[in-house]
């Protein structure tokens, strides 16, 4: 086994910016490179998903942890949690990953995680399921999102849909005036595991939807909500009052910013901007941007709440105040003008400024 370790104590120059701690072991089960960023521990215990990922070099899954756990930081901070950030990749090797050598290396994350001693909590990501996390318990208690049976708090995305739609309305709130979703025209692009309860709820509140995905088959939920099917490749384009980007990263680029016929995009995808100049030119074309990563923090927060054992009505109560973090966000804004990306990122680093200060006063 190979392990190389490096640590800065509690950030960099500006306190702020600067990985704490980087973790790279290539795992004595498997021989798969194993890469844990921890990016700040000043809010609480850098918590974020392990990532199972086709790299091309080593050197791409350390870049891939260090950029991921940083954005884990920010997400917790705007989102007003106690946890800092910290993400975990493994260079999935060719082929299908499966049996016994899914197992080992599972098994070896479960170690390299158990060696941060509890300054890292691993948790789902990208190629990687509740049965997986289920196998990294057997080597660290520092896991959430393992399987229900085995006391975890299983599928994430229900609770998600719940925060994107409490972040819908605080988003119809700012910009329409009301919170009030009844007649709203909206478009889901992504009917997956968010997108398709997010169409459910937002069909009860009454909103008037146009949905789409790139499977067919979900033509048939669409039907059931009696909302309009939209073709995905042109969907980006669909005219509505709110745009809810519900499938994979990137979807608003610099070309496709200028097809939107939109007043506010509000949706569950991750980093659903090609890059952070799309919110500027969001804002000069008169759209109402909610960061993505207030949008859907529920998924975090559920993990959190699995974390610290936190009852329903707890969990409910915190997903449910990414409407008022939102609005935060709003108003700083406003006040500051800024785009609402530009305050949801200085809202983040006031928080955390505020903790290395503490912690450094300590
Ligand atoms: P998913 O894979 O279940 O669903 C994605 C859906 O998008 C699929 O049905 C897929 O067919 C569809 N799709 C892909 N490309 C498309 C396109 N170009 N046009 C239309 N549809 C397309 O994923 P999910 O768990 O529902 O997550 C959706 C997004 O929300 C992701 O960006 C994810 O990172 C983010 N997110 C999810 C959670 C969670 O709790 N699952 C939490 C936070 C963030």
């Amino acid at each position: 086994m190979s392990t190389v370790q490096a640590a800065n104590g509690n950030g960099g120059p500006n306190g702020l910016l600067h990985h704490e701690e980087l973790l790279v072991r290539r795992g004595e089960r498997s021989g798969v490179y194993v890469a844990i960023g921890v990016h700040s521990t000043a809010l609480g215990q850098a918590l974020g998903g392990a990532r199972l990922w086709r790299y091309h070099s080593l050197g791409d899954a350390i870049a891939d942890a260090l950029r991921l756990s940083e954005a884990m930081t920010y997400k917790a901070a705007a989102a007003g949690l106690d946890l800092g950030g910290g993400k975990a990749v493994m260079m999935a090797p060719e082929g299908e990953l499966s049996g016994e050598a899914r197992r080992a290396l599972m098994l070896d994350l479960g170690d390299a995680v158990d060696s941060l001693e509890g300054r890292y909590v691993t948790a789902e990501d990208v190629g990687i399921s509740t049965e997986d996390m289920g196998l990294v318990a057997e080597r660290t208690s520092h896991v959430v999102g393992v399987p229900e049976e085995q006391g975890g708090s299983g599928d994430p995305s229900p609770i998600t849909a719940r925060g994107v739609e409490a972040a819908i309305r605080a988003a119809c709130e700012r910009r329409f005036g009301t919170a009030e979703l009844e007649g709203r025209r909206i478009c889901v692009i992504g009917l997956g595991h968010v997108g398709a309860r997010l169409a459910e709820r937002l069909a009860a509140d009454g909103a008037e939807l146009s949905v789409c995905d790139i499977d067919e088959s979900k033509r048939a939920l669409a039907e059931r909500l009696g909302a309009d099917w939209v073709d995905p490749s042109n969907a980006i384009g669909t005219e509505c009052e709110l745009l809810a980007p519900c499938a994979l990263g990137g979807a608003i680029d610099e070309r496709t910013v200028e097809e939107l016929r939109c007043d506010v995009v509000c949706g569950a995808a991750n980093n659903v901007l090609s890059g952070d100049a799309i919110a500027d030119r969001l804002h000069e074309r008169g759209i109402l941007y909610a960061p993505d990563f207030i949008v859907n923090a529920a998924g975090l927060i559920n993990v959190y709440g699995e974390l610290h054992r936190l009852d329903r009505d707890e969990l409910e109560e915190l997903v449910d105040g990414i409407g008022d973090a939102l609005t935060r966000v709003f108003a700083l804004g406003e006040e500051r003008s800024l785009t609402p990306l530009a305050a949801a990122r200085g809202l983040a680093e006031e928080r955390l400024a505020g903790a290395t200060h503490a912690l450094a006063a300590a």
